[in-house]
């Protein structure tokens, strides 16, 4: 990795402000590979070089990645003037990164969102010409047949005349109120409970069950959430 000033690595790693960092350097409470360093400025390379403040090791990971299992009830955005956030379920020493969330899930829709600090990534997830795709559990009302699954698996119609993109419906129950899986391959504003309002049936229940190479994990629960793995993120690059 290329160098980096101390105050950023600092700054980084949650110790305050640049001007902070300063002060704590300027206290002599820093130390880079065993002697302290006064001046925020010198740069140090964070894969060799060891930085303590009062003797603890400061680690530098810039980039974060959360699965998180959002609850129904938040709004999937840092601030809102209403609502509660996603971002307000990190812990306070996940918080302060500039963790945002990757897409949306709508404030009632409950399941797996992504939240990072990796704006490219994100970018990636969310390019429409990747057409990453994503599962959804569905509880609709009235029944499902054949026709949807096959009206589904052509592309239906949305209500501002944009044509979907074929996805894969997969029923687990038909009834009054009806369960199903469906799996879609782009993510308009409310893609799937428009989807289902082409085939005149309303949405009811929404988790989102997987996003590209990553599923909900099954120990999570609503409001809660973890770091991914490293093999996670290489599988999202
Ligand atoms: N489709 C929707 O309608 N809502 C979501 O939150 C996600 C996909």
């Amino acid at each position: 990795m290329a160098t980096i000033r101390v105050d950023k690595w600092l700054t980084t790693a949650g110790y305050g402000t640049r001007s902070e960092a300063k002060k704590l350097c300027r206290a002599g409470r820093v130390r880079l590979n065993g002697e302290a360093v006064k001046d925020a400025a010198r740069h140090a390379d964070p894969d060799v070089d060891v930085l303590e403040v009062d003797g603890e090791p400061v680690s530098y990971e810039p980039l974060v990645y959360f699965m998180m299992y959002k609850p129904p009830g938040y709004v999937s955005s840092t601030e809102d003037p209403r609502d509660p956030v996603v971002v307000s379920l990190l812990d306070d020493e996940d918080s302060w990164r500039d963790v945002f969330p990757v897409g949306r899930l709508d404030k009632d829709a409950e399941g797996l969102l992504l939240l990072t600090n990796d704006g490219a990534l994100a970018h990636r997830l969310l390019a429409p010409k990747r057409h990453v795709p994503k599962r959804y559990l569905v509880r609709v009302r009235g029944a499902l047949g054949e026709a949807d699954v096959e009206a589904i698996a052509k592309g239906v119609v949305l209500d501002d005349g944009y044509q979907a993109m074929p996805a894969e419906l997969e029923i687990l129950r038909s009834g009054a109120e009806s369960e199903a899986i469906i799996q879609v391959y782009e993510g308009k504003y409310h893609q799937v409970k428009r989807m289902f309002a082409s085939l005149g049936k309303r949405v009811t229940f929404l988790k989102r069950l997987s996003m590209g190479p990553l599923s909900l994990d099954p120990s999570l629960r609503p409001g809660e959430y973890r770091r991914l793995t490293q093999d996670e993120i290489e599988a999202l690059m």
